[in-house]
């Protein structure tokens, strides 16, 4: 059986992902993958909104290795930012702290995000800073502190397998955050590992951060769960404006229509560019049974 590790093991595999990306994404890619260009990208969003579904757009490329490639980075970021405003699409961005630089230098990473969220500002747009590994994350919230001095339209993700996420959640009160279940493999110092209570604690967290009046980016696909937020935000007066669901695009598209038609906000996160294959690899450890062909495609090739 192809397990979660495999896919893990995969994303980090960098003579498998220079075979798959010569190819480009095909096979199973394509259907969650936005396409390589900013144009494509933008193309998926207008009709995503069509369907009224708003969107998050993230360039691709999570591991840059020197200083050029993070301001590369960043300046990609800003085109998109250009890119949404000018097609007036309901859209934002959504980045990774290391694709700007944050293992190189913590002080290069600050100034691309400065930049980012002024042209974003001016655009009135909203950044989303993803939760990566758990090394990253004390860095990672550490930064996000220190721009919300300057910017209010800056938030991240919190991740309901880990112990301290509870702690977390009341530290950032007030931040608009995106809760997820998170996606890394954690080890059991830090992090559950069964489903229940992987399951627990990040309703848990849901609860809490919309019960201090925060608002809340609930990110799943997992039915369950949406269910029980409707109904605890309805039980709470907790008003549809307050919060919103999000889901990655390409995943359960009938239950994003569905659930944007009851009046709720739907997001659809929209990765795309060249660098999709990481991505690709872990939603292929979320849901091996659903492209499992993909990987056996792609190694053929
Ligand atoms: P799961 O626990 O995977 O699934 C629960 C149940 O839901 C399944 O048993 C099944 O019954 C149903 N289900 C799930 N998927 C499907 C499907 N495709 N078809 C049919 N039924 C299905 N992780 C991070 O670590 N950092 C991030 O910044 C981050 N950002 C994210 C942004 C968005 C918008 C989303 C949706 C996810 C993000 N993730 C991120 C990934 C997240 O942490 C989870 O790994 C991922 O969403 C899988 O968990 P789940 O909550 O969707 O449900």
């Amino acid at each position: 059986m192809i397990t979660r590790s495999f896919f893990l093991f995969l994303s980090q595999n960098k003579f498998v992902k220079n075979r798959a990306t010569k190819w480009g994404p095909k096979f199973g890619a394509k259907t969650v993958i936005a396409g390589e260009t900013i144009n494509e990208a933008m193309k998926t969003v207008r009709e995503l909104n069509e369907k009224g579904l708003a969107a998050t757009v993230d360039h691709l490329g999570e591991f840059v290795n020197n200083r050029e490639e993070a301001i590369e980075s960043m300046e990609y970021c800003v085109k998109t930012l250009d890119a949404i405003a000018e097609s007036g699409v309901d859209c934002n961005l959504s980045l990774k702290l290391t694709s700007l630089g944050l293992d190189i230098d913590r002080n290069l990473c600050r100034d691309n995000m400065l930049r980012i969220l002024e042209i974003a500002q001016g655009h009135g747009n909203f950044i989303r800073i993803d939760m990566e590994d758990y090394s990253h994350l004390d860095a990672t919230l550490d930064l996000l502190q220190e721009l919300r001095q300057q910017f209010s339209n800056v938030g991240t993700a919190i991740q309901g397998y880990l112990y301290r996420s509870e702690n977390d959640i009341r530290l950032l009160e007030g931040i608009n955050l995106r809760l997820i279940k998170g996606a890394y493999k954690e080890a059991p110092d830090v992090a559950y590992q069964q489903k229940e209570e992987v399951d627990q604690n990040y309703l848990n967290i849901i609860k809490s951060h919309m019960l201090n009046g925060s608002y809340a980016a609930v990110a799943t696909h997992d039915h369950r769960i949406i269910d029980k937020v409707k109904a605890f935000t309805k039980e709470n007066n907790i008003g549809k404006d307050e919060f919103e669901f999000q889901m990655l695009y390409g995943f359960r598209t009938q239950l994003q229509t569905d659930i944007a038609s009851e009046g709720y906000k739907m997001r659809v996160y929209v990765p795309f560019g060249e660098d999709w294959y990481a991505y690709f690899m872990r939603r292929l450890a979320e849901r091996p049974q659903n492209v499992s062909f993909a990987i056996r495609g792609m190694l053929s090739k």
